[in-house]
């Protein structure tokens, strides 16, 4: 087996030369061919002596994540890409372009294993975890097939980070080393759907990234309607999981909110939601749902969503609903993959 050689940190790249008796500078150069040039062949890598160039071939390899499908927005900026990996799995990732900056969004796992009720991204359950160089390459092909700069990453496309932690947050070390791509911790966001576990270890690493807690009810019973995670943890475990991480990091939490029309979009829910928020430093972004083939869920109108966020907002919280993004081109998490995978069933 070869081994993964774009999972590796600088140091533990500097640590793997000396074992293998290179010297350790080498590893700068191959960390610069593989994270900043993104090479994806050890053969380009032309400032290496041809010896050490076929040692890596045959010891290491650089996992492909390879383009099968782009589709550009006519609405916006936004591209949805489909890559293909090492074993026909498939994964999808956005580009959103904003005026402060591009942001991309990419999966943790093939599938996800958490099975929220409107998620089009759980309905065939988890396949595998991508490995830190897969979530990795989905940012360096982007930026590749669009000659754009990447500004910030979320963690917001198929799968459940928390749920392939190590490979999580190995990625992120990956992702803002000064001797990669750079991008800074703080233009970093990591979303769960609320593993209370990972959260803790998560405060604990020292990490400037910011944390979006999906909430998508205000009270226990709500969260169970959405969510099978919230059986496994308390309401209140979760908030508190949350306070411990903003106490640690001193990182304001997102909260994201879908709304779904008749479930948790009620005036009640409102107050509720406000009564729980109200006193804590957080943003809070409302998704109206995207409406997904399997479900029936259904997003409230514009103007309920307006009422909704206005009755936030006056309870003093810092709210804003989410634009859109994409919508004629399989918007929604998870949307794009799973066409291709019914598709390619049939
Ligand atoms: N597993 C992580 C990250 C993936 S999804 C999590 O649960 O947070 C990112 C966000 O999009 C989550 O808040 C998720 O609940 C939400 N989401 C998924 N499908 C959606 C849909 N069809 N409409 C609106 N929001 C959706």
């Amino acid at each position: 087996m070869k081994k993964d050689i774009c999972a590796y940190t600088y140091e533990q790249l500097q640590k793997e030369m000396e074992e293998i008796g290179e010297k350790r500078f080498r590893a700068k150069q191959i960390y610069d061919w593989l994270h900043v040039k993104q090479a994806e062949d050890f053969c380009m890598m032309s400032n290496l002596p041809k010896g050490l160039r076929s040692k890596l071939d045959e010891n290491y390899e650089i996992l492909p994540v390879t383009l099968l499908r782009k589709q550009e927005s006519r609405l916006d900026g936004t591209s949805k890409f489909l890559f293909q990996l090492y074993d026909q799995n498939v994964v999808e990732s956005v580009l959103m372009r904003y005026k402060h900056g591009n942001s991309v969004c990419i999966s943790s796992q093939v599938g996800c294993r958490m099975g929220c009720r409107f998620c089009a991204s759980t309905i065939g359950g988890l396949v595998r975890n991508l490995s830190p160089s897969e979530m990795l390459g989905q940012v360096y092909q982007v930026q590749k097939l669009t000659d754009e700069r990447v500004d910030n990453v979320v963690v917001m496309g198929t799968g459940e980070p928390l749920d392939n932690y190590d490979n999580f947050v190995r990625f992120v070390h990956l992702l803002t080393d000064e001797h990669g791509l750079h991008i800074s911790q703080r233009n970093v966001t990591v979303s769960t759907c609320g593993i209370v576990p990972g959260i803790l270890k998560l405060a604990g690493e020292q990490l400037q990234i910011t944390l979006a807690l999906s909430l998508h009810g205000a009270t226990q019973d709500k969260r169970k309607q959405l969510m099978p995670v919230a059986d496994r943890y308390e309401f209140g475990e979760v908030l508190s999981a949350c306070d411990v991480y903003f106490k640690r990091t001193g990182r304001r939490i997102t909260f994201e909110y879908s709304l779904v029309h008749g479930v948790n979009d009620t005036d009640e829910d409102a107050r509720e939601l406000a009564d729980i928020l109200r006193h804590r430093n957080c943003h809070l972004n409302l998704i109206p749902v995207n409406p997904i083939q399997e479900r029936d869920f259904k997003r409230p109108s514009r103007k309920n969503a307006q009422n909704f966020k206005n009755k936030l907002e006056k309870s003093g919280i810092n709210v804003t609903i989410r634009r859109e993004m994409g919508a004629d081109i399989d918007g929604a998490c998870g949307q794009l993959r799973r066409r291709y995978v019914q598709t390619n069933k049939e």
